[in-house]
C-alpha cells in the first residue's frame, strides 16, 4: 500500500500514476486518484493501478493538483466503493489513507447520531468524516479540524487531504506510516517512500510522527498538532533510480 500525491504547473496524474506503479511492490488490492481541476473528481478501483488509466477524462490532462493511493484492505473488503479517496459528505473534504483507525467504531457512532452517512465500509470514511464534523461545527479551517481530530485518532497513519475552495494546497499528517515531500522547482511532490520521487528531485523532506504538513507550489509548513512551527530538516537523497 502507499499514497503518492502532486502540486505544482505539470499535469499531475501521469505523475501519479507513476508513482502508484513505482509504490506496487509494497502490494494492494485496489488503487485511485483524485484530482483537483475546477472541482475534485475521483477515480478509484478494485484490482491493479493499471485500471486507473481507464480515466480519459480531460482533467487527467490538465489537473495540476491531486493524490493518489493504493489500498491494502483492512477495514472492508476490496471493492470500488471501500478503495480510496474517500470524501466527506458534503463532498467538500477528499483524502487518501494508509493505515488503521483503531477507534473507528465509536467515532462511526458519534457520527452516525450526528447524522452523517456511510457509503463504506472503511475506517478511512470516519476519519474524513470526523475531520468535517469538527470544522463545519466549529467553523475552523481544515487545518485547526485535522489538528483536533488527529489527537483523538487512535492508531496509525498517513493522510494526504484536499479540501474544495483550496485547489493551491494539499495538507498531510502522519504518525507511524512514513512520508516524504520532494521539493522541486516550484512543485511538490508527496510518497509514501522516495521511490515516486527520485526521478524529479534529490531534495527531501522527511515528516516525522505528530507533523502536519502545509503543502503549496512554493511553500511547506511544518506543524506539530500543538500548532507550533518546525523548521524543516532538507536532506539530500543519495540513491539512483
Ligand atoms: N484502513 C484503510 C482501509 O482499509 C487503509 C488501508 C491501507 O493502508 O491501504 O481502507
Amino acid at each position: 500500500c502507499g499514497i503518492v500525491a502532486y502540486i505544482g504547473s505539470q499535469a499531475a496524474y501521469p505523475i501519479i500514476l507513476k508513482g502508484l506503479k513505482r509504490l506496487e511492490y509494497r502490494g494492494y488490492d485496489s488503487a485511485g486518484i483524485a484530482l483537483y481541476g475546477k472541482e475534485i473528481t475521483n477515480f478509484k478501483k478494485k484490482g491493479r493501478v493499471a485500471e486507473l488509466e481507464a480515466w480519459t477524462d480531460d482533467i487527467t490532462k490538465t489537473a495540476t493538483v491531486g493524490i493518489g493511493h493504493t489500498r491494502w484492505a483492512t477495514h472492508g473488503e476490496p471493492s470500488d466503493v471501500n478503495a480510496h479517496p474517500h470524501k466527506s459528505n458534503s463532498g467538500k473534504i477528499t483524502l487518501v489513507h494508509n493505515g488503521i483507525i483503531e477507534n473507528y467504531a465509536s467515532l462511526k457512532q458519534e457520527l452516525i447520531q450526528k447524522g452523517y452517512t456511510f457509503e463504506s465500509a472503511t475506517d478511512t470514511e470516519v476519519l474524513v468524516n470526523f475531520i468535517e464534523e469538527i470544522q463545519q461545527s466549529n467553523n475552523y479551517s481544515l487545518e485547526e479540524a485535522m489538528r483536533i481530530a488527529l489527537k483523538r485518532v487512535v492508531g496509525a497513519y498517513v493522510i494526504i487531504v484536499m479540501e474544495t475552495g483550496f485547489p493551491n494546497r494539499l495538507i498531510a499528517a502522519r504518525k507511524g506510516s512514513p512520508l516524504v515531500i520532494g521539493m522541486g522547482d516550484g512543485e511538490h511532490f508527496l510518497a509514501s517512500d522516495a521511490s515516486p520521487i527520485i526521478e524529479y528531485t534529490k531534495k527531501v523532506i522527511y515528516v516525522n510522527d505528530y507533523e502536519l504538513a502545509i503543502i503549496s507550489e512554493d511553500e511547506i509548513i511544518l506543524k506539530n498538532l500543538g500548532n507550533e512551527p518546525i523548521t524543516p530538516y532538507i536532506q539530500q537523497l543519495d540513491m539512483e533510480l
